[in-house]
């Protein structure tokens, strides 16, 4: 990278914010250089719900603006990556004594008619002694409401940005920290340290965005040296996996006692995602994970539905991450605000800072085109907003096309199981095509790792989606986690060092 060319942009933080403001800019033709300490989406935006919602709960706060906004972006999100994003249906148990039926119903009313429901189904009200989704949980929940929301794999929506935003010119840096930067004359000098060879660099831009997430803060006080560093309020969230509890393709949203509430989802075909908890967090959220209570909280909760209690033998993972909420001041963490802030300083000859403070996954697009509009008002350029109607790598296939996509590509590879195809096209969409090739067998595919993770996969992941350690294959681009041993991870691992290194003796 030539160190005396000063680009447009550069972002701090390859998380889903990060990596919506890199491509929107990118395909408005700005200069753009993001860099990300470890790998993509390795932050919060790997550890969330996975919702593409509005956020039912949030009514209750009066967020009607985030709420309505999020609503709207269900749809758009949805025709942008039917692959990895699709929708959901919710069933909402009534429980005595909890919030009262007239309340839910104006809440799903109010959800229903916000803004921008034209494809997914309204609100209805089950029987649960009729209707297979009361078949799993105890049978003193009489009456139910399901509604409609979106389910997304959060750290594919990150990766498929990056891709996108590289595939539109964009240089994508991960396991690039910054360590610092200063003002110089009238642009930014980043200086970065290449997080394996321990070498560093600089880069200079015209305007910086502060995409951090919940290092937010530290980059400002430790990185750009702020003094004025409480701007967001870090709440842990985390979730358990166990095996699956229904069958049922519906998931649950439970109410509980305390007022707060937890959503039990299929997940991964054979398991149950269960979450999430709300804690104030304190510390390095890099090292955020789920502690005793959490557990105990999320077993005891979820048992007050399921007829079959959830036990801590059953969860076979757990996650956490760590959300960078705005801090309103709210007493409670499940109160302060899910809605974002962007805060510019500079300008008039000081090289512009913008941080992004808060978010949701569901609201990425629309805050990086509101980061844009700050942006031009200090480059002095004007551009149309483009993403609302683009498709993200693999997703340009209609909505509703998921199935007939599937069928293409067992036409192509007769050789794929139909589960195997069903999950290439689940996470890579049309360009599965382009990750078998011109295989003609499953032996054609390489190298077996366990499963169905065969060496043409992690190849086309090490190539086009920035993975380079097993971690990243196995629990980001792909769940296979779930699924492989330790011993075949370990394997996976020894043959991408391998790879690596056989890469670098070639350059
Ligand atoms: P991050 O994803 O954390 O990205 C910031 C990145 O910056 C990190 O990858 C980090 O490594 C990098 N970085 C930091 N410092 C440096 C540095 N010095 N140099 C280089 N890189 C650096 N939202 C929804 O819409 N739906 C949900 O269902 C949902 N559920 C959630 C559940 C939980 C438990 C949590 C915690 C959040 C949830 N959210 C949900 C919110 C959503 O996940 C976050 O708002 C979003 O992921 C934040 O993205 P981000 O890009 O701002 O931060």
């Amino acid at each position: 990278m030539d160190a005396s060319a000063i680009h447009d942009i550069f972002i701090i933080g390859g998380g889903i914010n990060g990596c919506g403001i890199a491509r929107d800019a990118a395909g408005r033709g700005y200069s753009v250089v993001l860099a990300e300490m470890n790998d993509l989406a390795s932050g919060t935006s790997s550890g969330s719900t996975k919702l593409i919602h509005g956020g039912l709960r949030y009514l209750e706060h009066y967020e009607f603006r985030l709420v309505r906004e999020a609503l709207m972006e269900r749809e758009v999100l949805w025709k942008m990556a039917p692959h990895i994003i699709w929708p959901m249906r919710f069933v909402l148990p009534y429980a005595k004594g909890l919030r009262p039926a007239w309340m839910l119903r104006l809440g799903l009313f109010l959800y229903d008619h916000l803004g921008g429901r034209k494809l997914l189904p309204p609100t209805r009200t089950l029987d649960m002694h009729s209707d297979p989704a009361g078949k799993p949980l105890k049978p003193l929940f009489g009456k139910a409401f399901e509604y409609s929301d979106g389910w997304v794999n959060d750290a594919r929506l990150v990766v498929l940005n990056a891709r996108d935003a590289a595939d539109r010119g964009a240089t994508i840096r991960t396991r690039t920290r910054v360590v610092e930067a200063r003002r110089d004359a009238d642009h930014w000098l980043l200086t970065l340290q290449d997080q394996r060879t321990r070498a560093t660099d600089t880069v200079r831009a015209r305007l910086l965005v502060n995409a951090a997430g919940p290092w937010v803060d530290r980059v400002l006080g430790g990185v750009a040296g702020h003094n004025d560093v409480h701007n967001v309020r870090l709440v842990g969230g985390s979730h358990i996996v166990v095996r699956k509890k229904f069958d049922d393709p519906r998931a649950y949203f439970f109410q509980n006692r305390d007022g707060r509430i937890i959503f039990a989802i299929p997940y991964e075909a054979d398991f149950t995602l269960i979450g999430t908890t709300d804690r104030d967090f304190d510390g390095d959220p890099a090292e955020a994970g789920i502690t005793d209570a959490e557990v105990d909280y999320l077993c005891a909760a979820a048992s007050e539905y399921f007829l079959e209690p959830v036990r801590r033998a059953d969860i076979v993972w757990s996650y956490s991450g760590v959300r960078p909420l705005y801090d309103d001041g709210a007493s409670k963490a499940q109160e302060a605000t899910r809605d974002y802030v962007l805060r510019a300083e500079g300008g008039e000859g000081v090289p512009p800072l913008i941080n992004v403070f808060g978010g949701k996954i569901t609201t990425y697009r629309r805050l990086a085109e509101s980061m844009l509009e700050k942006i031009e008002g200090y480059l002095g350029r004007r551009s149309k907003a483009w993403t609302a109607a683009s498709t993200l790598p693999g997703g340009d296939f209609p909505h509703d096309g998921f199935e007939a996509e599937v069928a293409r590509l067992r036409k192509a590879h007769p050789y794929l199981e139909a589960a195997h195809a069903h999950r290439l096209v689940r996470l890579y969409g049309t360009r599965a095509q382009t990750l078998l090739g011109l295989a003609k067998s499953a032996e054609d595919l390489g190298r077996h790792f366990g499963v169905d993770l065969y060496e043409a996969e992690v190849r086309y992941l090490m190539q086009h989606e920035w993975a380079s350690t097993a971690d990243d294959v196995l629990w980001r681009r792909t769940k296979r986690g779930l699924r492989l041993t330790g011993e075949q991870a370990e394997e996976l691992d020894r043959f991408m060092i391998a790879e690596q290194g056989r890469r670098a003796a070639a350059e």
